[in-house]
């Protein structure tokens, strides 16, 4: 763990010195858990949302996209229950003043025992090797089981005090499972209270009698209201689905790991419109849709998990996450909701209007169920990092051209004891393609400009002719293109470049007349959605 800990700090530096997250506001020492993206962050980020939203909009006939005011009518905020139950558990630590949720000191506390039963058995399996029964050791190994009843009671005990709302159960877990601050060690606790997570603030002068607003906490509740309007002027039919994509404000309190947890951040949220009676089994078939688009990147099938919710929300009848491997260990990443009739109903309440739908086959009305599919953009966004983030040693037969690239005229690269590459899906890398003349003479800059003027129109290339060409093959591997080339002597001759892939560092020789179509394949967001 502690080693993934250092993984994570360097990623995070790594983010910084590359261009893709600063902390905002630096030159002010910053904003607690509000981020700025970069000039190589912005592309990622783009980029996810391109691939989320043509897999939603371009794959499913039936589903259309929106793009709703962040102020909303203050009422919305009370249908939706927000004013009154949009709160987290919270606990404080006298000593070193932190202040912590209380159910996710819980919940480390369950990965714990899950990290002590998987430690047991990683170690039996090297001592026994091939003889090494898993599911046997599991079953009957002391420890492991010992470990096992600990996990499943405090489980148990835990959902339930949740689903109670019991504050002085959840501290009293706190206190009995021995938990203590990560800063000062002690278990010196304050009681759990509760807080509202919303942002305020006022619309209109006071002169006027102004309105408490309150910056929208998730975008789902901008679709609602635009349900009537959706389904009236696109003459949509049951089922159908609305997506949309925005900033959403959290006043977090535990705002720590980076990105993964921000005060402003960015959701890609759809909300699929079905007959009742039929919404678990759309909950079903949005849960595996949703997780083939994440596998689909290829960053390891390994890495996701689904996770069952305990404590269902109070609108919700399933619910699931689905959970990436960070560093810091399996979190959400994106939530899968069967919403029931709750939001519509509230709205048709609140708003005293009809929010129903006629359905013709039915021959009846009804307000529609919903599943909803809810991913944060910057979660997403930390996981293809944490994905991707690798440092390896360099092979040296790639500097030697020992391999059979030499045969093609490879160009040298240093032998260094370590690169680091982001092996960041090429679809999504921030920029596709780097364009490097060998030196930056005697036309070669010319002809690198040449190609790049050609490429340019659908690929963000970069070109670059300062500093040996190993260090900007390692400048192009830290941001993850996954495409370098190199105009050389020869090129002015027989039109052919150097081409090296980023994850094998392996290079060929090609005419330039057939660089697009080499890149296309992989390059392609068709493709990628395709696999889906
Ligand atoms: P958590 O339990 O981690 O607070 P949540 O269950 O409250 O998350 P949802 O309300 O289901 O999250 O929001 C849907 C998605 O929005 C999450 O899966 C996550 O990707 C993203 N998200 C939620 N809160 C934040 C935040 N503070 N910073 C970044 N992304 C967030």
């Amino acid at each position: 763990m502690a080693q993934q800990e250092e993984v994570f700090k360097k990623l995070i530096s790594h983010c910084k010195e590359y261009g893709f997250v600063f902390p905002s506001s630096e030159i002010y020492d910053g904003l607690g858990a509000v981020y700025d993206y970069g000039q190589n962050g912005v592309e990622l980020k783009n980029n996810i949302k391109k691939y989320w939203w043509d897999s939603m909009t371009l794959l499913n006939e039936n589903v259309v996209g929106i793009d709703s005011a962040i102020f909303m009518h203050p009422t919305i905020w009370k249908a939706s229950g927000h004013v009154d139950a949009f709160n987290d558990p919270l606990i404080d630590n006298k000593d070193s003043k932190k202040r912590y949720r209380a159910d996710v000191l819980i919940e480390e506390q369950i990965a714990k025992y899950e990290d002590k039963i998987n430690k047991e058995t990683e170690k039996a399996a090297k001592r026994f090797g091939e003889a090494f029964d898993e599911q046997k050791f599991r079953e009957t190994n002391p420890r492991v089981l010992e470990n096992e009843a600990k996990k499943e009671a405090l489980h148990t005990r835990f959902a339930k005090a949740l689903n109670d709302g019991n504050l002085e159960e959840l501290r009293q877990i706190i206190i009995d499972e021995e938990i203590v601050c990560p800063v000062s060690g002690t278990r010196n606790w304050t009681e759990v209270r509760q807080f509202n997570l919303m942002f305020s603030t006022e619309m209109g002068s006071t002169a006027d009698g102004a309105t408490k607003i309150y910056l929208r906490p998730e975008t789902a509740q901008g679709i609602f209201v635009n349900f009537l309007n959706v389904q009236k002027s696109g003459r949509m039919k049951i089922p159908f689905g609305i997506a949309q994509i925005g900033k959403a404000f959290r006043n977090e309190i535990v705002a720590r790991q980076f990105i993964f947890r921000m005060r402003e951040f960015e959701q890609m949220e759809m909300q699929f419109f079905v007959r009742p009676g039929e919404e678990l089994a759309w909950f079903e078939k949005w849960k595996q849709t949703r997780m083939r688009w994440h596998k689909a990147l290829g960053l390891g099938d390994k890495k996701y998990r689904f996770h069952d919710h305990d404590k269902l929300a109070h609108y919700a009848n399933a619910a699931t996450d689905i959970e990436f491997e960070m560093p810091f260990g399996f979190k959400e990443v994106e939530g899968i909701h069967s919403r029931t009739d709750f939001d519509l109903s509230s709205h048709e309440k609140f708003s005293g209007k009809r929010i129903q739908f006629f359905d013709p086959e039915l021959n009846q009305s009804y307000v529609p169920y919903v599943i909803e599919t809810s991913i944060g953009v910057d979660r997403m966004f930390l996981s293809v990092l944490a994905g991707a983030y690798s440092e390896e040693v360099a092979s040296t037969s790639s500097a030697t051209g020992s391999s059979a690239a030499e045969v093609t005229a490879p160009v040298a690269e240093p032998v260094e004891a370590t690169r680091v590459v982001l092996k960041i899906p090429p679809v999504l890398a921030p920029v596709k393609l780097a364009v490097l003349p060998l030196v930056k003479k005697d036309g070669l800059p010319e002809k690198a400009r040449e190609i790049m003027d050609n490429l340019k129109f659908e690929y963000h290339c970069q070109y670059d002719e300062k500093d040996s060409i190993g260090k900007r093959y390692r400048r192009q591997d830290a941001i993850g293109t996954p495409y370098c080339v190199t105009v050389d002597h020869d090129s002015l001759v027989d039109n052919q470049v150097t081409i090296r892939y980023r994850d094998t560092m392996q290079q060929e020789r090609v005419p330039v007349a057939q660089l697009e179509q080499i890149i296309a394949e992989k390059l392609s967001m068709k493709n990628l959605l395709k696999t889906i």
